[in-house]
């Protein structure tokens, strides 16, 4: 059997991490067994879905490596992928359930079926429809049409059946028909509802595993039911565990960042943010920690996943970012970076020339093993760049009362000036030899030095500081340090 899976994501807002490790998932599965990954899209509920939401999805996917042979902008032989244009083959289908006595119209409104639901929770009922259109006569019909009301289609769900589904994650699972009113499969605008469409959809696009969300296991009988009366055969079915947070409720916006572009905006690489959502839920066998793309799909499958929740855990994103930003290769991390820096004001042109490569380039030398994201540079540009140090606390100004302190400014302040290249080996020769000159230990030369450069009494490697920060911003900000020390 030639496996055959899709990521069928409902368009009404961006990509989340769940929805990306469901479509990682699969994609990985598809790769791994050498079969087919399908993007569909499931667009039917027309009020929230939207082709903005299908495009941030799709830019999301992509950005991830995501890729996929059948569907959506690649096309195929099982076209078109959009469920809103796939209208007519659900009706086909609908006539059939209708005419083989699976499914019935029901005119119902809004109200009666509020009355049936107070009524069943009034007894300790679970909710649900209990048939009252099942039966009706074709008068009865009549009847209702000339009221100007509009029928929904419901499905006929068999009475006293056990449902079983033999999961690939969660293994055996039954459910009872009985607690299963019977649901709605075209609502009363002719749209198929997502229960319905996914089956049709997943038949004719031969669909062998389905790999989805936990939250999606109690649909599951409710499509498999149809899968049954349409004498269908049903997928298997692979329902992943739910993604908590760190206090082990279910992950909502409320826990921070949770579409994937939010991790784009704060400047995570892809590979992190791919090994990151790949060990959600799924481990390796062996002990190591970091996968590229390529690595996982050798490694993925479904024995391997878990089945208790996958618990989001911050840290090791960043944990995993940072290892990944170390590896780039620097002249792809200043383009990487650069957005960062423009959304700082910093810049701000077309193409950057040498020297602003240079000057990133060494900017990020020096932030690299610091920062967990690319965002996170702008915490770090105040050493680097501009006229002005940050306030100094009170400890770093007792520093700068020291005897020796305006002696040390001043030498500096000459031999910068003097100095006709100031990179980082000039920097290191300037501050040694004003150690020598002045017959003063290195800490007494750094650290005014650093305090009078940045007014922090930590930070970066000294001299880097000195290279990136160039002549002019030195002399404008040892002014300042001299108006604080006078
Ligand atoms: N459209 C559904 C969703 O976005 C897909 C569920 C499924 O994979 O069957 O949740």
């Amino acid at each position: 059997m030639t496996v055959k899976v899709r990521f069928a994501p409902s368009p009404t807002g961006p990509l989340h991490i769940g929805g990306a490790r469901s479509a990682l998932f699969n994609y990985l599965f598809a790769e791994n067994q050498g079969g087919t990954f399908i993007l569909r899209i499931e667009d039917t509920d027309l009020e929230r879905s939207s082709r903005e939401s299908e495009e941030s999805i799709i830019a999301a996917l992509r950005w991830l490596g995501i890729s996929w042979n059948e569907g959506i902008e690649v096309g195929g032989e099982n076209g078109p992928y959009r469920q809103t244009e796939r209208l007519d083959t659900y009706r086909e289908y609908t006539d059939k359930l209708l005419q083989e006595g699976h499914a019935y119209l029901c005119y119902c409104t809004e109200e009666e079926l509020e009355q049936e639901r107070q009524e069943l929770i009034a007894r300790g009922e679970t909710p649900r429809y209990l048939g009252k259109c099942r039966n009706l006569t074709a008068e009865q019909r009549q009847a209702y049409e000339a009221e100007g009301r509009k029928p929904v289609v419901r499905f006929k769900v068999p009475a006293g059946e056990q449902i079983v589904i033999n999961d690939l994650v969660r293994g055996k699972v039954v459910f009872d028909s009985d607690g299963i009113g019977d649901y709605i499969i075209v609502k009363s605008d002719g749209i198929p509802t997502y229960n319905f469409a996914v089956v049709i959809d997943d038949v004719l696009m031969g669909i062998t595993h389905v790999i989805r969300g936990e939250e999606h296991l109690s649909n599951t009988p409710r499509q498999v039911l149809i899968y049954q009366a349409l004498g269908m055969k049903a997928p298997e079915f692979a329902h992943i565990s739910l993604i908590l947070n760190n206090e082990g409720r279910k992950m909502s916006k409320r826990d921070g960042d949770t579409s994937v572009i939010d991790y784009y905006n704060k400047g995570y690489l892809p590979q992190a943010v791919v090994n990151f959502i790949a060990l959600l839920g799924w481990s390796p066998a062996g002990e190591q920690e970091f996968f590229t793309m390529e690595e996982l799909k050798k490694e993925f499958s479904l024995e391997r996943v878990s089945k208790s929740p996958a618990v989001f855990d911050l840290n090791k994103l960043n944990y995993i970012n940072s290892h990944y930003l170390k590896q780039t290769p620097a002249e792809e991390l200043v383009d990487l970076a650069w957005p960062f820096l423009k959304e700082q004001g910093l810049f701000l042109k077309d193409e950057l020339t040498e020297a602003d490569r240079e000057w990133i380039t060494g900017m990020l030398e020096a932030v690299r093993e610091k920062i967990n994201n690319l965002s996170e540079i702008k915490d770090f540009l105040h050493y680097f760049t501009g006229t002005e140090a940050e306030e100094p606390n009170e400890e770093a100004k007792a520093v700068l009362t020291g005897e020796t302190v305006p002696a040390v400014l001043d030498l500096f302040r000459q031999k910068v000036s003097a100095a006709l290249n100031l990179d980082i080996a000039e920097g290191k020769k300037i501050l040694k030899e004003i150690g020598k000159e002045l017959g003063l230990k290195g800490k007494d030369v750094f650290m005014p030095v650093r305090i009078a450069l940045t007014g922090q009494m930590h930070g970066p490697d000294l001299d880097r500081i000195i290279a990136l920060l160039g002549k002019e911003n030195i002399e404008a900000r040892l002014e300042q340090t001299f108006n604080i020390i006078k």
